[in-house]
């Protein structure tokens, strides 16, 4: 709808450098509702339980270049990932070796969407067609709905005057979606270490947290998650 509203994604799609996939493993770490992650420069490899412990699902971030990625040969995507963690340690071997056996797969870049309008003519688009943040941001589901929200709350207030209604859904929403994705922007240097160095750090900042002023921490992510009212 998109493409045919707007044009090709190209214009709109700004790509943050890493990829993301993600897939159904057995639960061979007898995992408990936890997870655990792997880093090694550029990568990272992690397991976390689900459907009550009865499966689990690998996750694995990492920087690379794909080419032109095209997200229906899951073939050369899985070669990708196979590439990008050969030779690392951990469970890695093994979570490649379920990678091929697994019921699912997803594969894509971890990108952002700016559009400055989300409206053209009839056509007004929602969620992450019209601003995804990236997983990075944390703020995807909340910004959908959100958005939703608005919008129909918009459209109810403007029931003659659809381009009022589209803006002025547009015009509440920016805030919210603007430090949404500056989240993610800032998060994206430090999501997959690039050096052992920075590996290290990321570790002992995790043990530190127990004493680190958290709440603080976390002001700009409380921030955008406030930057709406409605
Ligand atoms: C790995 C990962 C982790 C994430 N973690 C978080 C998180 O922790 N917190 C958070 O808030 N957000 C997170 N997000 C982001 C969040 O998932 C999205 O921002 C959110 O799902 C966007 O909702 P949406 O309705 O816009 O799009 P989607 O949820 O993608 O829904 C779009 C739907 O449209 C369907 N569709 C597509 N094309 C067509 C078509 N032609 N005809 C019919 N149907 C079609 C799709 O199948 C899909 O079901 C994460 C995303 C990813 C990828």
């Amino acid at each position: 709808m998109r493409r045919l509203a707007f044009g090709p994604e190209e214009q709109f799609v700004r790509d943050l450098g890493l990829y993301a996939s993600i897939f159904t493993v057995p639960n061979r770490l007898n995992l408990d509702y936890s997870g655990r992650l792997f880093s090694a420069p550029g990568t990272i490899a992690g397991v976390y339980s689900a459907r009550q412990n009865r499966e689990a699902r690998a996750l694995m971030f990492f920087d690379g270049d794909f080419g032109d990625c095209d997200y229906r040969d899951v073939g050369a995507q899985k070669q990708f990932v196979r590439q990008r963690f050969a030779g690392q340690g951990w469970h890695v071997p093994q979570i490649l070796a379920d990678m091929e056996f697994a019921p699912d797969f997803y594969f894509d870049t971890i990108s952002q969407v700016v559009i400055e309008r989300w409206s053209r003519g009839r056509v007004a688009l929602l969620g992450d067609a019209a601003h995804c943040a990236s997983p990075l941001s944390g703020m995807g589901t909340g910004m959908a709905v959100v958005g939703a929200y608005v919008l129909a709350q918009e459209l109810n207030a403007s029931p003659d005057n659809r381009q009022a209604a589209f803006a002025n859904y547009q015009r509440r929403l920016q805030p919210f979606v603007d430090a949404s994705q500056t989240l993610a922007h800032k998060a994206v240097g430090g999501f997959v270490p690039k050096s052992k160095f920075s590996i290290w750090m990321r570790n002992l900042m995790m043990k530190l947290l127990p004493l680190l002023p958290v709440e603080a921490m976390l002001k700009e992510t409380y921030a955008a998650a406030n930057a709406i009212s409605i």
